[in-house]
């Protein structure tokens, strides 16, 4: 006889990826059961290996691009699948682009077929080169689509709009949280984000390569605060957009200086180029997050930096 599991299960699209492997780690935390689907384009199966051996956690390798297919009770979908940081969508443009349409097609299939709730990682370059500071979730955007980074901009707004569709036509139970900057361990040393490339340079003692005068800002978050936002917005039942990132902001200048004073390295600071259509400033508004989930950020930036130094330091042989 079988019985009735009560387990709650999560598919998590881009479960390898830098994002994708804590969620997976945190829901098995919660006690969830967790099917990783990722095709390995930009994250790496050595970033959930630790989890493999949880009888609860599922690895599967696939291009939800080509269809996704999955067996039984699903209870939420979380659409994390999608090259994040510049370098890899610059590089990989058609494959961003469908991820965002093509594969947010199937995953909102996939929650769907199983009635379950579905999440959206969408992002803070929903808004662009934005013209109001800081961004709350009202802000339409300033996007060029036909700009290099228009692949990724649009490629999210159209799977914000896709996701909106399936909610009013299909009556699902559809989200879209907008991420700004998050940082942590398991982030790709040479993955071209401010961060990383910081953290990477400094513990080589090579220059930090400053993109343009350094005055542009970011607002970054620590990532564990960044996944329990995300189960917060899992676990509620409101539509979005919701903005989930940490205002505390500082200029790109003064990152690296921090950086290169928590890692105690003589590095020198030098100035290079700045990309074309590169935000000049980002700060969330998260008031929604605020007033929704009762969620706002926790951890320090600084004690963030420490820990993420520290794991890059861990494995050299990714720096
Ligand atoms: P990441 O590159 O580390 O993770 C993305 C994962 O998706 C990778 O493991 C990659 O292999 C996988 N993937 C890509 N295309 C796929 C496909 N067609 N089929 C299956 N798997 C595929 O990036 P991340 O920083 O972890 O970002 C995860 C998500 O969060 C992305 O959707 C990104 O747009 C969003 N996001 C991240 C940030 C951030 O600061 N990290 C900010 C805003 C939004």
């Amino acid at each position: 006889m079988g019985h009735l599991s009560t387990t709650r299960r999560a598919v998590v699209t881009g479960g390898a990826g830098f994002l994708g492997s804590h969620l997976c780690e945190r829901l098995l935390g919660d006690g969830y059961e967790v099917l990783c689907l990722d095709n390995f384009l930009t994250g790496r199966p050595e970033n959930v290996a630790h989890l493999l051996p949880h009888e609860a956690f599922r690895l599967l390798r696939c291009d939800v691009t080509d269809y996704i297919h999955v067996g039984g009770p699903v209870d939420l979908v979380l659409h994390f699948a999608s090259p994040a940081s510049p370098i890899d969508y610059l590089q990989l443009p058609i494959q961003t682009l469908k991820v965002g349409s093509i594969g947010t097609l199937h995953a909102l299939g996939l929650a769907r077929d199983k009635g379950a709730r579905f999440v959206l990682a969408s992002t803070s370059e929903v808004y662009g080169d934005p013209l109001v500071h800081p961004q709350d979730e009202e802000y339409w955007g300033n996007v060029n689509p036909v700009g290099p980074r228009g692949v990724y901009d649009e490629a999210k707004r159209f799977a914000e709009a896709l996701t909106m569709a399936y909610r009013s036509t299909h009556g699902l139970d559809a989200a879209v949280v907008r991420l700004f900057n998050t940082f942590g361990p398991r982030l790709r040393p040479g993955d071209g984000r401010a961060i990383p490339t910081f953290v990477r340079q400094a513990l080589k003692g090579q220059p930090l390569t400053i993109a343009g005068d350094g005055s542009q800002t970011r607002s970054i978050c620590y990532v564990d605060d960044t996944v329990e936002g995300i189960l917060a917005m899992a676990h509620a039942d409101h539509p979005g957009p919701v903005n989930l990132g940490n205002p505390h902001e500082l200029s790109v200048l003064d990152l690296a200086r921090w950086i290169r004073d928590l890692t105690g390295s003589a590095s020198e600071l030098a100035f290079v180029p700045r990309p074309q259509d590169d935000p000049r400033v980002r700060q969330p508004d998260i008031s929604r997050a605020r007033d929704l989930l009762g969620w706002e950020p926790k951890v320090p930036v600084e004690d963030g930096l420490r820990l993420t130094i520290e794991w890059f330091r861990a494995h050299p042989e990714l720096v």
